[in-house]
């Protein structure tokens, strides 16, 4: 049976980034990543938003915002470096009247906070020739924000890193010596879970008990038309609801042409399920039989609310992005994909705010990693072989 000096469960952007960066510091390491599906990235990485998010969110000193202002730069360097479509477009955050004004004022002082240069407002001639379109009484401008297709980045990472790649492989289990997949046993010194959306189980397998239970939130897309397109310059956000670790309903360009618009945040009863139908009874059985759901519901059914009527109604999500663009219309937007995130969430109904990494028994475990992981993914990678390896 052969033998692994590093097994990686997960073939997202993180379980990529660490097989490169563990390719990269140790060249005569047995290296194996293991992935479920029969391709990299279908999930979380292959179904995000695409942004090179600049750090300004996350509070300062917290990993979240310690990784993303790094995993920035190293993203941008890898990308450069290896031939991966990017471009850094910045992006716009709109403020309407006075008690978003105040938010939009308290982002901009984090966003120094944490070393963004060049954060500013913009005057209102500014913003008419930048976005003549988009409605704002105070608008932010945020030159770093990029965009790139975070599986590109996947697939250039693992053909850079050098080690085996096994596809519908699914660990089942852990070993005295590995762990168990659906291919049989696969032995390793150092075993590290990045497995998203399917987490907590991984680490339960592991005898882990961090208190914490991932909750899937689905987020819809609309694309815009052509004759749209030409109304969104940069990325366009709302100001955040602070009470949520969801950005709003915004305008993403994507790297690879067209314009997104979302996506939403809702509560879904399938991990793997894009549909707005899906329904998977061991996921919903997992989520709804965790007491943080009911308290998570009871705190915020008015935003679930709200959120559920956005999935079901393109008038609905159709009105929010009419808040930033009032010009668009409903035959502007057609259907897009879906994305789900892994968000952990606390028994007191709290979602968990920060990055999460846990020394397991047999296993080193990512617990939370929504985003901005994809761009934090390179960051997270060295802090992950900072405590695992140490
Ligand atoms: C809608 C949406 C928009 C987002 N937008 C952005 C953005 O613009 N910028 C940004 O930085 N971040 C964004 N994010 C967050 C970002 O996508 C995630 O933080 C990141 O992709 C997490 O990567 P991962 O490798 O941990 O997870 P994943 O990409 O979900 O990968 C986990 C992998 O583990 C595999 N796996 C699971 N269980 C097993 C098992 N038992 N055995 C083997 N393999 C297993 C899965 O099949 C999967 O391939 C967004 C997320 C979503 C959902």
């Amino acid at each position: 049976m052969e033998h692994f000096d590093f097994v990686l469960i997960g073939g997202g952007i993180v379980g990529s980034s660490l097989y490169y960066k563990i390719a990269l510091a140790h060249p005569e390491a047995k290296i194996v990543l293991l992935e479920k599906e029969s391709a990299l990235a279908t999930h979380q990485t292959g179904r995000n938003s695409g942004v090179i998010h600049s750090g300004l969110y996350y509070k300062p000193g917290s990993l979240k915002a310690r990784t993303c202002i790094d995993g920035y730069a190293q993203m941008l360097d890898f990308a450069q470096e290896h031939g991966v479509k990017h471009e850094v477009c910045g992006k716009v955050v709109a403020a309407l009247g006075g008690i978003e004004e105040a938010q939009l004022e308290t982002l901009r002082l984090r966003g120094a906070e944490n070393g963004l240069s060049g954060i500013r407002y913009l005057s209102q001639e500014e913003l008419q020739e930048r976005e003549p379109y988009l409605r704002a009484t105070k608008a932010l401008m945020v030159p770093q924000t990029g965009i790139i297709n975070y599986a590109d980045a996947a697939e250039a990472m693992l053909r850079v890193g050098r080690g085996a790649v096994r596809l519908k492989t699914e660990v089942t289990g852990f070993t005295l010596e590995g762990v168990k997949t659906t291919q049989g046993e696969v032995r390793g010194k150092h075993i590290i879970a990045c497995a998203g959306l399917q987490s907590d189980r991984i680490a339960q397998l592991d005898g882990v008990d961090a208190g914490l239970r991932i909750v899937p939130f689905r987020g819809d897309y609309y694309e815009l038309s052509l004759r749209a397109q030409a109304k969104v310059r940069h990325l366009i956000y709302p100001v955040p609801d602070p009470n949520f670790p969801f950005l709003g309903v915004h305008f993403t360009r994507m790297v690879h042409g067209g314009v997104e618009c979302g996506p939403n945040a809702v509560f879904s009863f399938a991990r793997e399920g894009y549909s707005k139908t899906a329904f998977n009874a061991s996921d919903a059985f997992a989520a709804l039989g965790y007491l943080g759901t009911w308290r998570l519901f009871a705190k915020h059914w008015r935003y679930g609310l709200g959120e559920y009527q956005r999935a079901f109604s393109k008038a609905k999500f159709l009105e929010a992005l009419q808040r930033l663009i009032p010009t668009l219309e409903s035959s502007d937007l057609q259907p897009g994909r879906a994305g789900i995130r892994a968000q952990a969430l606390r028994p007191d109904g709290s979602l968990e705010d920060d990055f999460v990494l846990h020394q397991g028994n047999r296993a080193f475990h990512v617990l939370n990693a929504p985003s901005p992981a994809a761009t934090a993914s390179l960051a997270v990678a060295d802090e992950i072989v900072r405590q695992a390896l140490t």
